[in-house]
């Protein structure tokens, strides 16, 4: 197995991890995960920790870890409670999608919000009919005067319940081929026309 070799630095940031694993995480992870509920304590100290800017670059306020030190964060915190990594992890991945294809409009706008957490989500892309296959997605963006106006509906989204803005995919062109190159990412925050409406163990208890 390879040894990875930290700075003072990271080591420091890693030492902290572990010991709010062993603090908050490790206490409840049992009881909360047996009683399908959303760790909101636990989310509320990452937010002061400064957790859901881990590899935001610090120029947004994040703390800039590279990818492979995260990697380490993460294979902590799934020792403890796996579902707890979910939140944080499609939360960056949202932000690293920011980051990355976002104006600079929406990087100043957008990525000091996520690294405090006040502003916290996800991916919506999965649908019914389009897992693996994301080409398939069946939601749709049309631009109506300077707008665009999405209809679909979204499922198996993580942090969909207590998250408020998602990297959602919708289809823009419906004619080019590959099918793949007409789907366009949106920063969609929820609000009005843009809802939650149920949790995967409802869905259970109904059907
Ligand atoms: C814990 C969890 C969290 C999730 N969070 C999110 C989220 O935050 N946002 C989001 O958008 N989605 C999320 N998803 C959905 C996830 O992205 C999809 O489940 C995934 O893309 C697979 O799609 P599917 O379940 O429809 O399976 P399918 O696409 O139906 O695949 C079923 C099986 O068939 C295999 N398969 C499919 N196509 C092929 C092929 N062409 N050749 C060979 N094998 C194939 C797959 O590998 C798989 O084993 C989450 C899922 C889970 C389990």
């Amino acid at each position: 197995m390879a040894t990875i070799l930290l700075s003072e630095e990271k080591q420091q940031i890693l030492n902290v991890v572990k010991d709010f694993c062993k603090k908050e995480i490790a206490p409840v992870a049992m009881e909360l995960e047996h009683a399908d509920e959303y760790p909101h304590d636990i989310v509320e100290k990452m937010k002061e920790l400064g957790f859901f800017g881990f590899t935001i670059p610090e120029e947004f306020g994040g703390i800039g870890l590279d990818y492979v030190t995260y990697s380490l964060v993460i294979e902590e915190i799934t020792r403890y409670w796996m579902s707890v990594s979910g939140i944080l992890n499609s939360h960056l991945i949202m932000a690293h999608i920011v980051e990355k294809y976002g104006t600079k409009e929406q990087k100043d706008h957008y990525l000091p919000k996520f690294a405090t957490g006040e502003l916290r989500g996800g991916l919506a892309l999965s649908e019914a009919d389009a897992g693996t296959d994301i080409q398939n997605i069946a939601t749709k963006a049309v631009l109506q005067s300077e707008r665009y106006v999405i209809n679909g509906t979204k499922m198996w989204i993580t942090n969909a319940r207590y998250g408020n803005t998602f990297i959602l995919a919708a289809k823009t062109d419906l004619q080019v081929t590959p099918r793949y190159k007409g789907i366009s990412l949106f920063i969609a925050e929820k609000g009005d026309g843009f809802l939650y409406k149920r949790h995967r163990q409802t869905w259970l208890q109904r059907n």
